[in-house]
């Protein structure tokens, strides 16, 4: 699209294999500001083609994805998020508990239910989608375009020629390069600092956990956000479910009973039903928690270095708008206007986007 054809990948490990092949596939574009709703909405309708463009089904399922309202100030709250969103022309749907039920049948609706549900807000263009074929698609339409996708090759160092990068150091040698753009999710303080840099990020470990699978039981994404859990059902059939960061930094990429055993009572007390399944496994990822809730896409104080990062939670949802936009930061050496607001200087401005809290997890990053 820029006419750049020199262009190398180069990941320490295996395409897919840190949280791109990790998360829990939800999308969405279901945020509370401006900018956020206008890069999500962008991803969103990307991600809509996003198989015929790649030619290499992504398995994208926009299913539904819904906030459950507990109690008259979670509506309350689930009503404000609606309403910034119509404002930004993003379509989403209050709930009433009736309409709660009528998607997800076998949530506990009783008035005797650990956590009474008395509505929702869903985004119907939201859902889920497969992460492994959304990363082997992208690295497969990349290759045909002949970007170099160089695995098990880790960056050590920046080569630099006064302050400006021109190039990095790896184990397997040294490569030049006009730019460099750093996009190493947890590992972004980390790699940033190679460079002298120090990050508003900081790397918390979050995990998941999936059951056997069943026939279909969860027909949308549900998020419970005083609960602190999300619930959806994959292609094969296992319940995903998801719940908090652990609330320390950690670049251990794997999960602890405590966080799983919150997770499935949670998921348990809203569905009851998946009390009676077996759990097929858990995992986790090293999470870059930017401290605003908010992704950083844009230069750096350092010449010719680039950085993509702070995606908290949330990141595999913007993986179409992320890509394009950081390719014309890259490319251009200038922001696009979607990502403009999410440069890293606003730190230092004093232009904090705070979305702490847009995801199932409010009182995490
Ligand atoms: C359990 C879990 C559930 C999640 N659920 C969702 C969800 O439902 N929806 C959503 O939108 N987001 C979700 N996320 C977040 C999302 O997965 C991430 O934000 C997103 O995948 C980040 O993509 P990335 O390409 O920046 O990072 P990654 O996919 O992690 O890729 C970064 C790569 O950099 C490589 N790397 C690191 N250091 C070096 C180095 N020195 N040299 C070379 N390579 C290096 C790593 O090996 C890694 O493969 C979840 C995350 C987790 C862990």
């Amino acid at each position: 699209m820029h006419g750049i054809r020199n262009v190398a990948v180069l990941e320490k490990g295996y395409i897919g294999g840190g949280n791109t092949g990790r998360n829990t596939t939800l999308v969405r574009s279901n945020y509370r500001q401006k900018p956020l709703h206008d890069f999500f909405e962008f991803g969103l309708k990307m991600w809509e083609q996003l198989s015929d463009e790649l030619n290499y089904n992504v398995m994208f399922s926009p299913r539904g994805a819904m906030f459950l309202g507990h109690s008259d100030s979670d509506m309350i709250k689930l009503a404000e998020r609606g309403d910034a969103m119509r404002a930004s022309g993003i379509d989403v749907e209050l709930l009433t508990r009736e309409q709660v039920a009528k998607i997800e049948p076998l949530l506990d609706m009783s008035r005797g239910a650990r956590f009474p549900i008395v509505g929702g807000l869903t985004q119907r263009r939201g859902g889920t989608a497969r992460h492994d074929a959304v990363a082997w698609g992208y690295a497969r339409a990349a290759d045909r375009l002949g970007v170099d996708i160089i695995q098990k090759c880790e960056v050590t160092g920046f080569v630099r020629d006064g302050d400006a990068v021109i190039g990095v150091e790896t184990t397997r040698g040294r490569i030049g390069a006009g730019r460099v753009g750093i996009c190493v999710a947890g590992h972004s303080g980390h790699v940033a600092a190679m460079a002298g840099l120090k990050l508003p990020i900081e790397s918390q470990t979050l995990q998941a956990l999936v059951t056997e699978g069943v026939k279909p039981m969860v027909k949308s994404v549900v998020m419970s956000q005083s609960l602190h859990c999300y619930i959806s059902q994959s292609d094969k059939g296992g319940i995903v479910m998801g719940g908090d960061p652990d609330n320390w930094p950690s670049y251990a990429q794997r999960g602890n009973p405590m966080v799983t055993h919150f997770a499935i009572a949670n998921a348990i007390a809203l569905i009851p039903a998946l009390s009676r399944l077996r759990m097929l496994r858990t995992w986790a990822g090293v999470t870059d928690m930017s401290f605003d809730g908010s992704p950083i896409i844009g230069t750096t104080p350092v010449p010719n270095l680039y950085l993509n990062g702070g995606w908290c939670y949330g990141g595999f949802k913007a993986t179409p708008a992320s890509g394009y936009t950081y390719a014309h930061t890259l490319a251009t050496g200038a922001p696009h206007s979607l990502n403009a607001p999410f440069v890293l200087d606003r730190f230092v401005q004093g232009a904090t986007i705070d979305e702490n809290g847009s995801g199932p997890m409010p009182n995490s990053r």
